[in-house]
């Protein structure tokens, strides 16, 4: 993959966004540890509020053109947030993006900006637990209508959604994650963006579609280039890398990202300097830990599938219907590194077997340098009805892991000790 420049993803990962001319020639960028910005006249000022608030044609800007970035002060933006946002856009083939304090901040701030009363909201199922409760219990509490289907490799199934939220009210956004956890199930974005066309011409108002990129990030997948018109990641996931910070971010169309931005404004979900400053740092990195992540999930997951303590392994790369392999084919360039496997037994198997575990580290979250499972009907999930987990592929023997970079012989030889629990 590159960008209009011609430069790969690995290339832009590691310095774009950031002019060492800008920061006295740091090799690498300053913290800009500063809540607001000192200007250089009362007539200087003027013109940069101007320049906000009236866009890039008023006079104001005009005066400040050839100058570099102006602020005004660090929740309106910054220029760590600056870096991330360019290097962050570059990843995701987009004319610009917007970073938050986590990826429920970008979820939030997104869906507040582009939906109103009245409208209806269709998602892919299943999906992450945050972004579900806000839907079904925060939007729809403001008169939102919120509608999903399953089976996103099917047209019938997406269009009998379609049909159903259009006849509730008009449908402003189309929410999507692909692949999902634990089902590994797949929505063929093209698609998606292919029926909102049509549905647009019908409403007389065509819907966003926004892609939750998080399990597999933009090495990996790049939503916009399938026709989305937003891209949202945790970054506290792979891009991140570390499990040592929260960030979220949104890329798309330069308009979108200003409507969204406007709002992050007003709720002061903008990422710090300091930990944009990281995140910086991280991306240089998620080319190499991505490549690593999917071999030694690979190694695993062929592993757990071979155990006879192991009922199954949910694993995008096990795919083998020729629909879903074509997609994977035409979609992703890998299959990332978070997979769940199902023990034979329940509860107790589970928690023996974790328990036991030496290198593996139990805990929630995923996209880590470090090895992390978890069991979703006692954690994650645990506030979910045993029916809907159930319904979404949980039961009480499943657990879910997110495979980091250790040696995988390691990681094997620490499975394998432990199953001998179960
Ligand atoms: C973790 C996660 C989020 C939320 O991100 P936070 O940074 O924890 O707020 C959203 N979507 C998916 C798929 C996630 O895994």
């Amino acid at each position: 993959m590159s960008d209009k420049t011609g430069l790969h993803l690995e290339t832009l990962a590691i310095s774009h966004g950031y002019d060492p001319q800008s920061g006295q020639g740091a090799a690498k960028p300053p913290i800009y540890a500063t809540s607001t910005f000192v200007y250089r006249s009362a007539q200087q000022a003027k013109d940069i509020h101007e320049q906000f608030f009236d866009g890039p044609d008023s006079e104001g800007a005009k005066r400040l053109a050839g100058e570099p970035e102006a602020y005004i002060y660090g929740r309106l933006g910054h220029p760590n947030l600056t870096m991330v946002e360019a290097r962050l856009a570059a990843l995701d083939g987009a004319e610009d993006a917007a970073a938050f304090n986590s990826g429920m901040a970008a979820i939030s701030t997104t869906l507040f900006a582009l939906v109103r009363p009245g409208d209806s909201i269709v998602h892919s199922r299943p999906f992450y637990g945050g972004a579900d409760n806000l839907i079904h219990n925060v939007l729809t509490g403001f008169g939102v209508n919120a509608f999903s289907f399953l089976d996103g490799l099917s047209e019938a199934s997406i269009q009998a959604a379609l049909d159903e939220a259009a006849a509730k009210g008009p449908v402003s956004v189309i929410w999507l994650e692909t692949p999902a956890n634990p089902t590994a199930a797949l929505v063929d974005i093209a698609l998606v963006v292919r029926l909102a066309k049509a549905l647009g011409e019908r409403q007389g108002r065509t819907p966003i579609v926004a892609v939750d990129n998080t399990f597999l990030g933009p090495l990996l997948q790049s939503p916009l280039a399938e026709g989305a018109d937003l891209c949202m990641t945790s970054l506290t996931k792979y891009c991140a890398g570390h499990s040592d910070l929260l960030a979220g971010g949104v890329s798309g169309s330069a308009e979108l990202i200003k409507t969204i931005k406007a709002l992050r404004t007003l709720k002061g979900a903008h990422l710090d300097a300091q930990t944009a400053w990281l995140l910086l740092r991280s991306f240089e990195t998620l080319p190499v830990r991505t490549a690593r992540a999917c071999d030694n999930a690979l190694k695993i997951a062929t592993y757990l599938r071979a155990h006879p303590k192991v009922r199954g392994v949910t694993y995008v790369g096990f795919r083998d219907e020729p629909e879903a392999v074509a997609l994977l084919a035409r979609q992703c360039r890998g299959t990332g590194s978070t997979f769940s496997v199902r023990l034979k037994g329940g509860e107790a198997e589970c928690f023996r077997f974790l328990d036991r575990l030496r290198v593996l580290r139990l805990a929630v979250s995923l996209g880590g340098t470090e090895t992390l499972i978890c069991h979703p009907a006692t954690t994650t999930h645990y506030a979910v009805p045993a029916a809907d987990r159930e319904a979404s592929g949980i039961d009480d023997g499943t657990l879910r892991l997110s495979v980091g970079l250790e040696h995988p012989d390691d990681l094997i030889a620490d499975l394998d000790q432990a199953l001998e629990a179960v």
